[in-house]
C-alpha cells in the first residue's frame, strides 16, 4: 500500500527545507534544474546556504513537514495495519479497524512564493532561495562554497 505524501512546491519549483544545524529555513529546487548540467549527480550531502554546514540529503525537513508526515502516518494507521495483516492471511488472526478512531487526514501543507533567489558563482545553475531579511555570505548548496550578492 503506498501512502501519498506529497509536498507543495512553490510557483518556481522549490521545497522550503529546514537546516538541522541553524534551523533556520531556505528553499532549493526539487530535482535538477532546467540548467542543470546533463547527467548531474548530487553530492550525497548538501550544504546549508545560510550557516554553512552541511547534512545528509534527507535530513532537511521543516517542523511542518515533519508533523505533516507523521499526521498522514497516524491517520492511514489503521489502513496500513489492516494490508498487512490480508498479506498474512492466516485464520487464526483477525484484526478490525475502527476507522472512526483513527485521526482525519492533515490539511495540505500550502508553500507560500516567499524568499529571494540566490544563485552561487560555483554552481550558478543551483540556486536556492533565503529569507529576505538574510545576509550573505551565503554558502552553495552543492559545494559549501561562500559567495557574496
Ligand atoms: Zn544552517
Ligand atoms: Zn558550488
Amino acid at each position: 500500500m503506498e501512502i501519498a505524501m506529497e509536498l507543495p512546491l512553490d510557483a518556481d519549483g522549490f521545497l522550503r527545507r529546514e537546516c538541522p544545524n541553524c534551523q533556520r529555513e531556505f528553499k532549493w529546487h526539487h530535482g535538477p534544474t532546467a540548467d542543470a548540467p546533463e547527467g548531474i549527480v548530487y553530492p550525497p550531502v548538501h550544504w546549508c546556504p545560510l550557516c554553512g554546514r552541511s547534512a545528509a540529503l534527507d535530513s532537511w525537513w521543516t517542523q511542518a513537514q515533519i508533523e505533516y508526515q507523521q499526521g498522514v502516518l497516524a491517520a492511514s494507521a489503521g489502513d496500513i495495519l489492516a494490508d498487512a495483516f490480508k498479506a498474512v492471511r492466516s485464520d487464526h488472526l483477525r484484526l478490525e479497524v475502527n476507522r472512526s478512531a483513527q485521526p482525519a487526514q492533515p490539511d495540505p501543507l500550502v508553500e507560500p512564493d516567499d524568499m529571494v533567489i540566490v544563485a552561487p558563482p560555483c554552481h550558478p545553475w543551483e540556486p536556492v532561495k533565503v529569507p529576505d531579511e538574510a545576509r550573505g555570505p551565503f554558502f552553495c548548496l552543492l559545494c559549501g562554497e561562500a559567495f557574496a550578492v
